[in-house]
């Protein structure tokens, strides 16, 4: 008898490491060097692990052995609580969940809060996360447009045509992958008035609120809407390089009197998993307490801006590509106008320049774009691999899909 998948699967997808990954995955088995540009995982560029948390791990790996609290290490929880405590959002340490990167906190929010057919507004292009654990909870994810014409802004009239009476929930993901648009109050003024006026949960991954670029700023969505519930996701993986420690958390901001059963869901899930990795939970303190940050990188002369700099100018000179600067994360998100190339697979197209070049890049309708027009790099390489990998880009793009 066959052993098949369930068919909650049937909707969950992962692009980002899925089949085109198993195809570099055989072509390094077969001797090739593949610059792999899939995924944004600081340490895989050479990015160190911030001495201090390191230091903090290594002094608290004795005596972390043990299952410690489900929600998370009492002192990480208060300084996750003091940091947003800065940013003038209230909260207690009861309202921080401590997770194996923000990756598992993300599904346990949807689990816990999703019926069969329930709908959740998530953003297109979205980090397909989002859209996975949304259909894996048995919800619906539906997709609200985000304008590439106007810096890929969400589409407010977009998402209000496209709540019904089974939305519970919309995310924002701020800054954006793969998109790296940074909003600024006044959209989430728009996005959480749509919340408001229709009683949805709001969900806010705010993982790159420190990777911003050419002065933008970031405000936490929580602190724009103070009388909504937003669950606010961020961690160590990003801002801190850390991605291997899986560690990450999320913080209930805003009242919570009547989600008591919403948040006795998240516990018992919480509790099922027992706890998240423990070492790790120690060096949240350590981050947000210290100078362990990525400013020093995103300022002028430093590594990240250099590089985005460097793919941007690089990618918008290849024929027929465009692409919105971004403004935050780590990504690139170029555009291949339909009218130079005839592209009708894009995972196909990223395929063949994987074969072709030895580059791996990820097709943009794996983001929930779609339009096969789109791909995403990581700006994560040195500035010589990145001018190297955009150059054999323009190369293989001469040409391809153009008949
Ligand atoms: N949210 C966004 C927007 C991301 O881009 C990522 C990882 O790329 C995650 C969440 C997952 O992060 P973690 O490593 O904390 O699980």
């Amino acid at each position: 008898m066959q052993v098949t998948q369930s068919t909650k699967l049937a909707n969950v997808c992962y692009e980002i490491r899925g089949p085109v990954l198993d195809e570099a995955m055989r072509l390094e088995a077969a001797g090739h060097r593949i610059l792999k540009l899939n995924t944004g995982n600081p340490a895989a560029f050479g990015f160190d692990c911030p001495p201090a948390i390191l230091e903090d791990m290594l002094r608290n790996l004795g005596g972390s052995h043990g299952y410690g609290d489900a929600k998370g290490l009492l002192s990480a929880r208060r300084a996750v609580m003091s940091h947003y405590e800065t940013k003038g959002i209230p909260l207690s340490v009861e309202d921080v969940y401590l997770g194996n990167g923000v990756s598992e906190l993300i599904q346990m929010a949807m689990q816990a809060l999703l019926d069969d057919g329930d709908e959740v507004l998530v953003p297109a292009p979205d980090y397909p996360l989002w859209t996975a654990a949304v259909s894996l909870s048995g919800g619906t994810a539906v997709h609200y447009r985000c304008d590439e014409q106007a810096d890929w802004m969400p589409d407010l009239a977009d998402i209000e045509r496209k709540v019904t009476d089974r939305t519970k929930a919309i995310v924002i993901i701020n800054p954006n992958n793969p998109t790296g648009a940074v909003y600024d109050d006044e959209m989430l003024r728009g996005l959480t008035g749509i919340a408001r006026r229709h009683g949805l949960v709001v969900c806010s991954d705010e993982i790159y609120d420190k990777i911003l670029y050419d002065g933008a700023t970031h405000t936490p969505t929580a602190a724009i809407a103070p009388d909504l519930m937003v669950l606010t996701f961020n961690g160590m993986s990003k801002n801190y390089r850390v991605a291997g420690y899986r560690s990450g958390w999320m913080a209930v901001c805003g009242p919570k009197a009547h989600a008591s059963s919403y948040i006795e869901g998240l516990t018992i899930l919480a509790n099922m998993r027992l706890c998240a990795n423990m070492p790790a939970q120690h060096a949240i303190a350590a981050a947000l307490q210290g100078r362990q940050s990525v400013e020093a990188l995103v300022k002028p002369g430093g590594r990240l801006l250099e590089q985005r700099n460097a793919a941007y100018e690089l990618l918008v000179d290849i024929p027929g590509v465009t692409c919105v600067k971004p403004k935050g994360a780590l990504y690139l998100f170029p555009r291949l106008d339909p009218s130079v190339y005839k592209i009708k697979d894009d995972r196909q197209m990223v395929l063949d320049l994987l074969r072709a070049e030895k580059i791996m890049v990820v097709h943009g309708t794996g983001f929930n774009w779609h339009e096969p027009d789109h791909f995403r790099i990581v700006t994560l390489p040195g500035v010589a691999d990145l001018t190297a990998a955009v150059t054999r880009i323009g190369r293989f793009l001469d040409g391809y899909g153009q008949h």
